[in-house]
């Protein structure tokens, strides 16, 4: 049968490594829509777009030749000919990726794509910052993952292989947690949506307390 399960939560939740072991046991495609953003952030940094310019940043984000894959098992990332799965999870563009979301025009462009791949899969694991609130309010599971401020920090430190100090790794996730939170509610469930918190809860705990939450 046809499933959408739409998976929201802020940096360092756990939201990839969960929703993509989700998306395995459901036999469903997975959507990463953080990485379309990040991609369009990383086609700015690359072809001289000055980031400052929302008109630049929105015509750059309707021009590019963005390809994604939605293999749960083979995460790839294309802009025109080039992998950029890798050179999205820079540092450098994940310091400015928040100037690519804040900008509406952009949004809109990017949920509108994020809903066409969504309509041509009959079962998918989208995840993100606005994906029960709007890319997809009437998915038919819709979960919103949390975990307290130090267990995302903790994650993200052991993600990016303790090589950013404490004070660089603040300010990547809660500079831009506050940034995305100016557009978008990410911090408390909508009406509707349930509840994961992943503080106390290893990945497999958090995958199968998903899945409970998917079946209800
Ligand atoms: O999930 P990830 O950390 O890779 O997302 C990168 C950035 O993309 C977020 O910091 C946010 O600015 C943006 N984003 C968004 N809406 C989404 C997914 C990601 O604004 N649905």
């Amino acid at each position: 049968p046809r499933l959408v399960v739409a998976v929201d939560g802020p940096s360092g939740s756990g939201k990839s490594s969960v929703s993509k072991e989700v998306a395995r046991r459901l036999g469903a495609a997975y959507l990463d829509t953080g990485a379309m953003y990040r991609a369009v952030a990383w086609h700015c940094a690359n072809s001289q777009v000055d980031l400052t310019d929302p008109e630049a940043v929105l015509a750059a984000a309707q021009g590019i030749e963005l390809v994604i894959s939605v293999d749960p098992d083979a995460e790839r990332v294309v802009v025109g000919t080039e992998d950029i799965t890798q050179a999205i999870r820079e540092p450098e563009v994940t310091a400015v990726v928040s100037t690519v979301a804040t900008n509406m025009p952009v949004r809109q462009l990017l949920v509108e794509r994020q809903r066409q791949m969504m309509d041509t899969h009959r079962r998918i694991v989208a995840e993100g910052r606005d994906i029960t609130t709007v890319v997809a309010p009437d998915a038919d599971a819709r979960v919103l993952l949390t975990a307290s401020a130090e267990a995302r920090m903790a994650r993200r430190g052991i993600q990016l292989g303790g090589t950013v100090g404490e004070k660089d790794l603040k300010e990547q996730i809660s500079g831009r947690d506050a940034k995305d939170s100016t557009v978008v509610d990410f911090m408390t469930p909508a009406d509707g949506v349930g509840l994961v918190d992943s503080t106390e809860l290893d990945l497999e705990q958090t995958v199968t307390a998903m899945l409970g939450e998917i079946e209800r």
